[in-house]
């Protein structure tokens, strides 16, 4: 696959126009995770945007798999979210030195098989050293038992990057890092939630019962996981906060063809000041979510600390995403309500956006740390 990056770009932007865009409302209203669309996305390439071009990846820079998140998401916030979580699973296999992980690459970017990152549990989300599930020390290995909770693409997935405790005394630095195979003896697929939107993201439970696993699926020991999770996060971050440009984007283009077409008072509703002021702030807000998203991006690419970068983006994206998305349905009238236009799909989506990869508050939290120690 040797395509360039405006290639992928131009190609994104065609997938969201012929797939996304026209399948996206009847996906929502299925409750299903579109796996046979997936697929599509998947055999050209969107499961292994960064992934190196020996593994069989396009290999485009982190910051373009940004560009390519928010023209996917101006479709489908849904969909992209739960095709990007398949295509880390790909690129967690290739961080591995084991082969048998990387014998995984191949089923995995083909859409074969598909991928999961399990970390939040019932009773554990936004503070994951606090999580349940436990490994025990069998002969051979570890027996694993526990639930997870709020797993992207749980319905559909065949392998669950998974992480469990090995020694609760040891709090996160027991935790350590396993390839879950959902079709082995152990593994049970649980409820698939129903929830306000973002059906296509397929988040959902799977309980682990005796399930048995040996060093050869261990993916990172204690310690190395945690931290391992905590990097990786801050490309997730970038993402999600990519995936927001693209619904506030999505939400303001229609705000302003209605707002152009449309008349009050002998002429377009667009032409009266206060209407077009609530748009210039939603567009002030892209502007400066797209520019913090591709400073994490930036930093990413470069191989820097990512952390408060990746934090201000999602934390700004968490704050501005949902009023921006109101604002546009609130400029097209009752009209911005009814479901032939996508707003009210990316409105649920923004607020899921708030939690999945760390919450709005957490980012707080993060970015509060840092002002403290005078560490950014
Ligand atoms: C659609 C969807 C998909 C997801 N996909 C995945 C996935 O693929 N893999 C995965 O592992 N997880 C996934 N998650 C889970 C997500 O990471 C968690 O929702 C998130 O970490 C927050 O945890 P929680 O929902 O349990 O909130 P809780 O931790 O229960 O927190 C409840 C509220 O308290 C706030 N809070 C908690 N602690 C503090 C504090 N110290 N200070 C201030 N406020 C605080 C939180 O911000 C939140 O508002 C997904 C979630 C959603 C909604």
């Amino acid at each position: 696959m040797h395509k360039s990056q405006a290639d992928i770009i131009d190609r994104a932007k065609q997938l969201r126009e012929e797939l996304l865009e026209p399948n996206a409302s009847r996906w929502e209203s299925e409750q299903r995770q579109p796996v046979e669309d997936l697929r599509v996305a998947i055999s050209e390439g969107f499961a292994a945007l960064d992934l190196a071009p020996e593994l069989g990846g396009l290999g485009i820079s982190f910051t373009e798999k940004l560009r390519v998140c928010e023209e996917l998401a101006r479709g489908c916030f849904a969909f992209t979210f739960s095709l990007i979580n398949t295509g880390n699973i790909a690129a967690k296999m290739a961080e591995s030195h084991s082969p048998l992980h990387r014998n995984h690459i191949p089923a995995l970017i083909s859409g074969e098989i598909l991928g999961a990152t399990a970390l939040t549990e019932p009773g554990a989300g936004s503070d994951f050293a606090a999580i349940k599930t436990l490994a025990t020390e069998t002969r051979g290995g570890w027996l694993l038992n526990g639930t997870k909770a709020w797993i992207t693409n749980t319905e559909i997935a065949d392998l669950f990057v998974t992480y469990v405790q090995t020694d609760p005394a040891k709090g996160w630095k027991g935790i350590a890092c396993f390839v879950i195979d959902a079709r082995k003896e152990g593994f049970r697929r649980g409820e698939i939630y129903k929830l306000m939107g973002g059906s296509a993201i397929g988040a959902g439970e799977f309980h682990l019962e005796n399930y048995f696993v040996s060093e050869d699926d261990l993916l990172a020991p204690p310690i190395e996981a945690f931290k391992g999770a905590m990097e990786l996060i801050n490309g997730a971050r970038a993402y999600v906060a990519a995936m927001c440009c693209g619904v506030m984007q999505s939400s303001l283009d229609h705000a302003l063809a209605y707002g152009v077409e449309r008349e009050s008072f002998g002429r377009p509703v667009i032409d009266h000041q206060g209407l077009r002021w609530s748009l210039v702030d939603v567009a002030t807000d892209i502007e400066a979510l797209r520019a913090l998203t591709f400073q994490a991006g930036a930093y990413i690419d470069s191989g820097e600390d990512a952390c408060f970068p990746a934090a201000y983006a999602k934390k700004f994206a968490g704050r501005a995403a949902v009023p921006a998305i109101t604002a546009c349905i609130q400029a097209m009238g009752a009209n911005g309500l009814k479901r032939q236009f996508p707003l009210g799909r990316h409105l649920a989506c923004a607020k899921i956006a708030a939690y999945t990869d760390g919450s709005t508050e957490m980012m707080n939290e993060r970015i509060g740390a840092g002002l403290v120690s005078g560490f950014q």
